[in-house]
């Protein structure tokens, strides 16, 4: 990488490269930071998308590898450089371009932070559901580039429901513009659809076009008590199967309301061992009316308790916590890892049953919580200290997880992406032949393979530091 740095000045200001050990130091992870990987020869900051292109050309004639970067919230190692090179970190593309009101629609640059797009709709009725519990840092590129969910996805669907056209430099540097501000479109294949979820690896994604709801006009707030986790997972496939549709559906176990407990008053019960955090939306007689049935259902099927939440201030209260419960988590652990398998919703039960006898005949500990509702579970391996021995346990309990979920008729990542993290399974699922055809796409697009190298698919990476 002999003159990198002295290249770099040349193409962007010297402020917008970093070269430092620490700085470089802060670029070699994501919020797993327990995946092997090399620090980056440089970090490059551009501000617009003529300065990504410029860059692009120059690795692309160099052949040096380029990781895009968010806000490195990700939780599958995928903006880690494993091969070194160049990290570009793109939110200084923080720009919302337009927010067109009678096409309900809106274009942000790549690198502008979901949570401050959110809140610029709200004063103007206008609503954009995708929901990471990493709202307040994650970017809408990362977002996009993940194809990430939350608990919304139940109701509201996913990131990839809501992108209608992008912005993308491709690895030689040229920009391409699929799809656009029109919310259907039918011309040869989706290179929009292709992009979103790819990680980083076939292009820089610059820019996004997105489709817009009307902000729903109320809301209620349901906490769920339950005696056992098989309980609540039986509560949630039953709600799904009689066609009530929450606006979230959030299974969390006692050891994460213990941690969540500071935000609420009074405080839930700790005598359960299942909890359910229910959201209904919509208009003022639709959430009275699916509260109420789904209060019915919860009776009918025994909870121990159920809680209405009717001051917004308190609702938000048991909204933030739960989107706090991963950091919080981590205060009390030295390591926790965190999976992302989705089942169809009906074996919900089945997913949390087959979750604990995995933790006893492993002798490992699993937290379980997750968006229930489309039946995304993240069963977290929990570590009070990391030693080999219990990193062996925690490998042999992940593998059997992720077997069992597919074996359900799921998926290993609902929402997270493959990354590093879950490059190990992805034959499992998809077997050879698909997997032969995603790396031709990545070959057309990227023939230098320089573009992200080393994610998605096995080629080492994924051990744990
Ligand atoms: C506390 C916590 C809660 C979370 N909750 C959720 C959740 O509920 N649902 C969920 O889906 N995820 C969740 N995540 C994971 C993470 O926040 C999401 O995956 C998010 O979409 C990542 O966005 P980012 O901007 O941080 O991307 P990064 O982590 O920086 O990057 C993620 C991937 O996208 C690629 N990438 C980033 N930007 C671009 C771009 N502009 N162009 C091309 N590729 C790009 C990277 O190369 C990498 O492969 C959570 C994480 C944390 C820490």
């Amino acid at each position: 990488m002999q003159g990198l740095i002295k290249d770099l000045n040349g193409l962007l200001s010297p402020a917008q490269v970093l070269s430092q050990p620490e700085e470089m130091l802060a670029y070699a992870n994501d919020a797993t930071h327990y995946f092997k990987s090399r620090i980056p020869d440089a970090v490059v900051l551009p501000h617009t998308t003529d300065e990504v292109s410029k860059v692009m050309q120059y690795a692309f004639t160099k052949e040096i590898p380029v990781t895009p970067r968010g806000a490195g919230s990700g939780l599958a190692g995928g903006c880690t450089p494993v091969n070194g090179g160049i990290v570009m970190d793109l939110k200084r593309l923080n720009h919302i371009q337009e927010v067109d009101r009678n096409n309900m629609t809106a274009r942000v640059e790549a690198g502008v932070v979901l949570k401050r797009f959110q809140d610029q709709l709200e004063p103007l009725k206008l609503f954009y559901p995708p929901d990471p519990q990493s709202a307040s840092v994650c970017t809408i590129g990362g977002n996009v580039a993940t194809r990430a969910g939350g608990p919304r996805g139940v109701k509201y669907g996913t990131t990839g429901n809501y992108v209608t056209g992008l912005e993308v430099v491709l690895p030689d540097g040229s920009i391409i513009n699929p799809g656009g501000k029109f919310v259907k479109q039918s011309v040869g294949y989706d290179i929009t659809r292709l992009m979103t979820g790819s990680e980083g690896t076939l292009g820089v994604i610059t820019g996004v076009n997105l489709r817009l709801l009307p902000l729903p006009e109320a809301n209620r707030t349901i906490v769920v008590v339950c005696e056992t986790l098989e309980q609540a997972a039986e509560i949630v496939a039953e709600i799904i199967a009689r066609g009530a549709i929450p606006g979230m559906i959030e299974f969390l176990i006692k050891l994460a309301i213990t941690v969540m407990n500071n935000f609420f008053s009074p405080p839930l019960p700790t005598d359960g061992e299942g909890y359910l955090f229910m959201y209904f939306d919509g208009t003022e007689s639709q959430v009275e009316y699916e509260a109420k049935v789904v209060t019915g259902i919860c009776h009918d099927m025994k909870a121990k308790e159920v809680r209405r939440i009717d001051d917004p201030k308190a609702a938000q209260a048991y909204w933030t916590a739960r989107a706090n419960v991963y950091p919080l988590i981590q205060t009390i652990f030295q390591r926790a890892t965190t999976e992302d398998i989705t089942v169809p919703r009906n074996k919900l039960p089945d997913l949390v049953r087959t979750v604990q006898t995995i933790a006893a005949e492993e002798g490992v500990m699993i937290g379980l919580a997750g968006h229930a509702g489309d039946g995304n579970m993240h069963p977290s391996v929990l570590f009070s200290q990391v030693t080999p021995e219990i990193l062996a346990k925690a490998e042999v309990a992940i593998d059997r997880l992720t077997r069992a979920g597919l074996e359900l008729g799921g998926t290993i990542s609902g929402e997270h992406g493959i990354g590093i993290h879950k490059a190990k399974y992805l034959a499992w699922e998809l077997g050879d032949i698909q997997i032969e055809l995603m790396k031709r796409i990545k070959q057309a697009f990227d023939p230098k393979n320089i573009m992200n190298p080393g994610k998605i698919w096995m080629e080492g990476g994924g051990d744990h530091a």
